[in-house]
């Protein structure tokens, strides 16, 4: 009987392990954080956004974790690091919202996987998060480049969704940035509703 106590609680609370490489610890374990901010991005070119790592083994395992698993920690420890390595030149923002993500892929995953890390970075920096989009049918990631533009432009807000937001400086928060296809399409959509906005992805790769 008593052997079977320290297994069950073992069942209801297990050990916290770091996301990427599974070793017992609170959140991110330090060497696997100390390489994700050896890959440190800053401005994209020509462009009023951040990308903040690169798309390093860590980043990718990280990504997977949160993704893939739907890990609660891993989310969690991105939108850390996120907070933590805000670019300064960002300046204030009111409000966050996020690239959408395809109906293939919420189905799939079983969450939007922007409206999470959105809300974990919202709760940190205390400002409201907006949905906006509505999710594209496709996803991007199996789509050529010349493809990607042609999907995206089908891209649309939420009817009305923006109103409140006038003269707001929002963020707008994805995880990759891979052709900026979906961020370019959203900032240009919401400069239209009269919203302005920069961005921000956790990654580039
Ligand atoms: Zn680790």
């Amino acid at each position: 009987m008593n052997k079977l106590i320290p297994k069950l609680l073992a069942l209801l609370y297990p050990p916290s392990r770091c996301p990427i490489c599974r070793t017992s610890t609170e959140g991110l374990c330090i060497p696997c954080k100390d390489r994700i901010l050896l890959g440190r991005l800053r401005k994209i070119p020509g462009a009023q956004g951040w990308s903040l790592f690169q798309y390093t083994e860590e980043v990718k395992g990280l990504l997977s974790a949160f993704k893939k698993n739907g890990s609660f920690v891993a989310g969690n420890e991105m939108a850390t690091l996120i907070e933590e390595f805000l670019p300064k030149d960002l300046g204030s923002v009111d409000f966050i919202t996020y690239a959408p993500s395809s109906q293939v892929s919420i189905k799939r995953l079983g969450f939007d996987h922007g409206e999470v890390l959105s809300k974990n970075l919202a709760k940190k920096l205390n400002v409201p998060v907006y949905d906006l989009f509505l999710p594209p049918k496709v996803e991007q990631k199996h789509l050529e480049m010349d493809e990607r533009w042609k999907n995206i432009k089908g891209l649309r807000m939420k009817r009305g969704s923006w109103d409140p937001l006038k003269g707001k400086r929002g963020l707008l928060i994805d995880d990759v940035y891979t052709t900026g296809a979906t961020v370019k399409t959203c900032l240009a959509l919401l400069e239209k509703g009269g919203v302005s906005c920069v961005y921000l992805t956790f990654c580039a790769r």
